[in-house]
C-alpha cells in the first residue's frame, strides 16, 4: 500500500508512460555531502523532487534561503522520470526526455545553492514553529518552513502484467500519450470524470475508444458523461472489468469479465488508458494538516498555505484537476514565494 513510504514506491507507481522508461536509469546526480550540519535550523526544507519540488528549490535558493531538498532514495525526479519524450513543456520546442528535464531542474536548483539529499522522509512533526523532518537514513532535520511536494500516484488495476506493459500500450495519461495512438483502437477504464475526459480527448487520435466501466451507470458528472455518451467514436462497455492484459512486447488485447453474470470475453485494443482515480501521497502529514474531501492537501485559495503556519504544499499533492509538469512547477513557485513571505514575517 502507499502507506509504506511515498518515496519507496518506485515500482508501484506507474506514470505517464508513452514509450515509458523501465528500470532505474536515473540521470539525477548523486547528492554531494551536505554542507550544513544536521543540527542547524534551516529556513526551508522541500520534500519531493518532481517539477513542484525543484521549482520551489530554484526560487528559494535564488532568494538566498539555501533550501534542503529531500529527493527520495529511489524515485528522485518524480513522474517525469518514467516518460520519454516531453513535448509540451514550454521552452523546449524540439521536446526533451523526461529524465533530462528533471536533471536540468536539479542542476538549476543546485546552481543557486540548493542542497539535495537522496533519502526518504519517514516522519515529520510540522506543528511547532520548528518543523522536524526525519529520514529513513536516520537523519533528523529542523526548519522554519517546509514545502510538501510529494505528488500523487495513479491508481492501478492490480493486474499481473500492468507494470510490464506500462509504456507499451498501457498508460495513465491521455495528455501525455494520446498522440501515440493515432488511428488505433483503444480502451479507457473507469467511470469518473477523468475517464470521461480521457476518452473524449483520445477520440482526437484514436479511431475507436471503448469505455470500460464496472457498473451500469457512471460516477462522472452528467455533463461529462453525456459528452462521452454522445461521442460517436466512444462505445461504452458496461458492467465489465479488465482481468487480463495480452500482447508481447506491446499490448494487443484484454480479457473482460462481466460483473453481472461472470462471463468473459476478449477485446482487441492496442492501448489501455487507466483512469480509476489517483491517490495524493499524504500519509506523512494526514494527521497534521487538513485534507480536502478528495484527500488532497488543503491549501488556502490560490496560495500554497496549508492549515499549519510555515507549511506549504505544491504540485500534484494539492491538485485534483490539472496534474501537468508545468502546472506543478508553477505551484512550486507559488510555494517558494509564500515560504519567503512567511520567513520575512517571522
Ligand atoms: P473518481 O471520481 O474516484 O472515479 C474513479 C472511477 O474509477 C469510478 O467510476 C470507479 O468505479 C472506477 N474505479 C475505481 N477503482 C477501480 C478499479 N479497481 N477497477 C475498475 N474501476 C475502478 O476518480 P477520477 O475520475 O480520477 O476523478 C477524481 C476527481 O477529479 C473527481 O472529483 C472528479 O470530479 C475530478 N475531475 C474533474 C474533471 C473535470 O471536471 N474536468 C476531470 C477529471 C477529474 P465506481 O464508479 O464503481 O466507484
Amino acid at each position: 500500500s502507499h502507506r509504506t513510504s511515498w518515496s519507496r514506491r518506485k515500482l508501484d507507481r506507474l506514470a505517464c508512460g508513452g514509450e515509458g522508461v523501465q528500470g532505474n536509469n536515473s540521470p539525477l546526480k548523486l547528492a554531494r555531502p551536505l554542507r550544513k550540519q544536521e543540527s542547524i535550523l534551516r529556513d526551508v526544507i522541500i520534500i519531493g523532487s518532481g517539477p513542484a519540488g525543484w521549482t520551489a528549490a530554484i526560487y528559494t535558493a535564488r532568494a538566498g534561503l539555501n533550501p534542503l531538498l529531500i529527493a527520495s532514495s529511489v524515485e528522485a525526479g518524480g513522474e517525469l522520470m518514467k516518460t520519454t519524450e516531453v513535448e509540451n513543456f514550454p521552452g523546449f520546442p524540439e521536446g526533451l526526455m523526461g529524465p533530462d528535464l528533471m536533471a536540468n531542474f536539479q542542476a538549476q536548483a543546485e546552481r543557486f545553492g540548493t542542497e539535495t539529499l537522496l533519502d526518504d522522509v519517514v516522519e515529520v512533526d510540522l506543528r511547532g514553529d520548528v518543523k522536524i523532518v526525519k529520514t529513513g537514513g536516520g537523519k533528523t532535520f529542523e526548519a522554519k518552513t517546509v514545502i510538501l511536494a510529494t505528488g500523487a500516484a495513479y491508481r492501478e488495476l492490480g493486474l499481473p502484467r500492468e507494470k510490464e506493459l506500462s509504456g507499451h500500450g498501457v498508460s495513465w495519461c491521455a495528455t501525455c500519450d494520446g498522440f501515440f495512438f493515432r488511428q488505433k483502437t483503444i480502451a479507457v477504464v473507469g467511470g469518473g470524470d477523468s475517464a470521461m475526459e480521457e476518452a473524449n480527448f483520445l477520440t482526437r487520435f484514436a479511431d475507436k475508444v471503448y469505455l470500460i466501466h464496472r457498473r451500469d451507470s457512471f460516477k462522472a458528472s452528467k455533463i461529462m458523461a453525456d459528452r462521452a455518451l454522445n461521442n460517436p467514436k466512444i462505445e461504452v462497455i458496461w458492467n465489465s472489468e479488465v482481468t487480463e492484459l495480452h500482447g508481447e512486447p506491446k499490448l494487443s488485447g484484454v480479457t473482460l469479465r462481466n460483473t453481472v453474470d461472470g462471463s468473459t470475453s476478449q477485446l482487441d485494443v492496442e492501448g489501455l488508458f487507466i483512469a480509476v482515480g489517483n491517490d495524493p501521497r499524504v500519509w506523512l502529514v494526514e494527521d497534521q494538516v487538513e485534507l480536502t474531501s478528495e484527500k488532497f492537501i488543503k491549501v488556502e485559495g490560490r496560495s500554497s498555505k496549508t492549515t499549519l503556519p510555515g507549511v506549504f504544499a505544491a504540485g500534484d499533492v494539492i491538485d485534483p484537476t490539472y496534474r501537468q509538469a508545468i502546472t506543478a512547477a508553477a505551484s512550486g513557485c507559488v510555494a517558494a514565494l509564500d515560504a519567503e513571505h512567511y520567513l520575512n514575517d517571522h
